[in-house]
């Protein structure tokens, strides 16, 4: 079997020691590409889970009092030793997840960036000395880890959902207790050794696999755990929420998108374009950020359409470990079986297959990267996340009534533009209801900026200065009688 660079790992991490589940069963992992057994990884539950929240609770009394700069040198050590087992990391979450290569290796490096951004940001973390009403007061604000964390991470990006997770919390003084999704649950594993091996204290950082059920009620249960973070859908993202308020925990959401991607008339074809394929087709359309829906000027509808469908001809499909390749299988039957839903239910109500449409020659999950035009609002994939290689173009006519199309969802993660006019530019900053909006550009995330969505995508921001805020607490202090 391949070890990966000696980072397969195939039992959980709790309290420092590699551990089963209790009654010995586990789950299986495929690889998406092949349908091949990759492995097994313990199928936990709510014991085990407690024994975790244990030992990160036991484990944040010193953690959370150690020396900012013994937590900074620890990440920066983390950092390096991502970057250090950067190919056989990529190809452990390529096995696992199908994504090609390349953007595995992109993954692993955006994933090791978040951690250094943390351990420099949170040297930043200042309080404030508050001016006081009366001279024999002294008003402090002081800032503090949360607690105990509880992680729980997706199987699209199952490598930097979780170091933007736990490099904030980490680097703020909190325990981590993370969850990673069933389907690609090595990537997390594999942080747990590389965070052993560099020397995180016991209990700091544990990983727990198995029922989801049952671990994430052992989470949301625990007054231990202070805070949960949550990346996935909007839909187990809405249970958690409910579930968090019965011991009042702070939460971070990064739930489901629907982005737009307009492009008017006056737009560099060019450039939206290859904007065009990269928010709609990176990871075979599964991303939180993918495009959902093109809105397209008359003007330029046709060119654009055009250009699209000899670009999405062009992408190579196949086996993400082969070099070349752009599109992988998708993550399961499941995905495949909604897409093909969705362009049934796009062709009943008048669209058009420009190319593509149905699953690939080459069997199993893989599907043909597909443009369809004539989208209307009706149709399945205006109001749904498609989560898969599906172009819908929509055409539209004048300004407001792209982005009134655009804001016409309950979604609120990533909208897409392309346009060269700096007054449209900024009305549409002030009009879309999206969290990130990318101006000529398909790819907005980077760890300097808030990355996080508004209405039901979520609530919180991972990245940026703000993405620490979640992890900290906001203490204040009133120091009187310092007249006497
Ligand atoms: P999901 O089904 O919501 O699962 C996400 C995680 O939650 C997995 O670890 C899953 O475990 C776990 N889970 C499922 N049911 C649970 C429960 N009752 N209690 C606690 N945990 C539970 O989402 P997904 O299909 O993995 O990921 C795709 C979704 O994530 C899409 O909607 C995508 O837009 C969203 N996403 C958002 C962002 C963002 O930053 N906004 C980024 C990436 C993805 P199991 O795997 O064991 O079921």
């Amino acid at each position: 079997m391949n070890s990966f660079g000696g980072l397969l790992q195939t039992s959980n991490l709790i309290g420092g020691k590699w551990r089963d589940a209790n009654d010995g069963t586990t789950i299986d992992v495929l690889n998406p590409a092949s349908g091949v057994l990759l492995g097994t990884v313990p199928n936990c539950g709510e014991g085990e889970t407690r024994l975790a929240i244990e030992a990160a609770a036991e484990a944040f009394a010193d953690w959370s009092r150690s020396n900012m700069s013994f937590r900074v040198g620890l990440l920066h050590k983390l950092h390096d030793a991502l970057l250090d087992n950067c190919e056989p990391l990529a190809q452990l979450l390529t096995a696992e997840q199908g994504k090609p290569l390349a953007e595995a290796r992109g993954e692993i490096a955006i994933g090791a960036a978040y951690i250094r951004w943390f351990a420099e940001e949170v040297r930043r973390a200042k309080g404030e000395i508050v001016p006081a009403p009366t001279a024999d007061r002294r008003l402090m604000v002081t800032r503090h880890p949360v607690g105990v964390v509880g992680a729980i991470t997706p199987w699209n990006f199952p490598s930097s959902m979780l170091a933007r997770k736990l490099g904030p919390a980490l680097a703020a003084g909190c325990t981590v207790v993370a969850k990673p999704a069933s389907a690609t649950p090595y990537s997390g594993l594999a942080w747990g050794k590389l965070c052993q091996d560099v020397g995180f204290p016991e209990g700091v950082v544990n990983i727990v696999t198995g029922s989801a059920h049952a671990i994430g009620g052992a989470i949301m249960a625990s007054p231990d755990v202070r805070k949960v973070t949550f990346t996935g859908s909007t839909e187990i993202g809405k249970v958690l929420i409910r579930q968090s308020a019965d011991s009042v925990k702070k939460v971070s959401m990064e739930l489901g998108g629907n982005a737009p991607f307009i492009v008017f008339d006056d737009a560099d074809l060019d450039a939206a374009i290859e904007g065009a394929m990269i928010s709609k087709y990176r990871n075979m359309g599964q991303t939180c950020v993918c495009t959902n829906r093109f809105y397209v000027q008359a003007g330029i509808h046709d060119k654009f359409v055009a250009r699209l469908k000899d670009a999405t001809e062009a992408l190579k499909v196949g086996d993400g470990s082969e070099d070349g390749t752009q599109q992988g299988p998708m993550i399961d039957e499941a995905g495949v079986k909604k897409v093909e839903a969705m362009i049934a239910d796009a062709t009943a109500k008048g669209a058009h297959i420009v190319t593509g449409g149905k699953r690939h020659a080459k069997g199993g999950t893989f599907f043909e990267p597909t443009v369809l035009t004539g989208a209307t609002s009706d149709m399945q994939f205006a109001t749904e996340e498609i989560f898969g290689p599906l172009s819908a173009v929509f055409r539209f006519e004048v300004e407001d009534a792209a982005i009134t199309a655009a804001n016409a969802t309950e979604f609120g993660l990533a909208a897409y533009a392309y346009t060269r006019d700096i007054g449209r530019v900024f009305r549409l900053n002030d009009q879309l209801e999206y969290g990130l909006i990318g101006i000529n550009t398909g790819l907005v995330t980077t760890v300097e900026a808030p990355f996080g969505g508004l209405k039901e995508s979520g609530m919180g921001k991972e990245g940026g200065s703000q993405g620490l805020d979640d992890y900290l607490e906001t203490k204040y202090m009133c120091v009187a009688g310092l007249d006497g």
